[in-house]
């Protein structure tokens, strides 16, 4: 599904490396944590799946296709398979938890009657059925999380990009989170996860992709990294 070839990535402004030679498969349907410490180039891998920013050397493909010559609407489609859940959740404060979601679908072009019957389907995949009248400022760090989660993959994505998705909660929503990812993996969906959590990927026991200066430094189907201390 995604290949990197040889790809490196200098920022041009500043000369830093940020990736260096990654050369790597991701199949449809895997989930694969992509772990290291702040620095690591982890954010910049991010950019370039979403086509924020073009690797100054090799090639992104995406089902055979090179990601970073896809013209303006190509671009817009491809987008739009990608599903996203960021670290600070970026939600819409002004709209309740039900029309956070229902909002993604209508930005997409879907239907009332398809708002109507997957909008409750993803809240209580994520366990929000409860809180569907609530305004993101009523809910915990892990609810937020959990309906950035439930917006991310309302419209069906082949392939969830969870960026740091639990940096800023505590342990038991983080395992909470995890379980979630989890489960949308195995409905189908590729996950890809960034963190320099360690106890996030051993929870998981997936393939794990170590990243150092940019480098990959291990990749493991079984969920093992190696980390090196900071
Ligand atoms: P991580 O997400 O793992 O913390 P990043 O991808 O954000 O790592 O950063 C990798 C390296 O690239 C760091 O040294 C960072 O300072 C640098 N970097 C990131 N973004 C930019 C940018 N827009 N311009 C210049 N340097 C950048």
């Amino acid at each position: 599904m995604i290949e990197f070839e040889h790809v490196s990535k200098v920022y041009p402004d500043t000369q830093i490396q940020a990736l260096e030679d990654i050369t790597l498969t991701i199949d449809d349907g895997e989930f694969v944590s992509f772990i290291g410490h702040s620095g690591a180039g982890k954010s910049t891998l991010v950019k370039l799946f979403l086509g924020e920013e073009q690797p100054s050397d090799g090639v992104l493909y995406y089902k055979g296709e090179d990601v970073h010559r896809f013209r303006h609407q190509q671009m817009n489609e491809y987008r739009r398979n990608i599903g996203i859940v960021f670290q600070d959740f970026r939600l819409l404060s002004g709209r309740t938890v039900y029309e956070n979601v229902a909002f993604a679908m209508e930005v997409a072009g879907k239907s009332d009657e398809d708002i109507a019957d997957d909008v409750p389907y993803v809240l209580e995949l994520v366990d929000l059925s409860d809180k569907a009248y609530s305004f993101p400022h009523q809910l915990s760090g892990g609810e937020k999380q959990r309906l950035a989660i439930a917006r991310a993959i309302v419209n069906e994505p082949e392939l969830l990009i969870a960026d740091e998705p639990t940096g800023n909660l505590d342990p038991v929503s983080t395992f909470e989170i995890v379980e979630i990812l989890k489960k949308i993996n195995e409905l189908g969906t590729t996950v890809i996860l960034t963190t320099h959590n360690t106890g996030v990927v051993d929870t998981l026991k997936k393939r794990v992709i170590t990243l150092e200066k940019g480098r990959v430094v291990q990749d493991d189907k079984h969920g093992s990294y190696k980390l090196s201390k900071k």
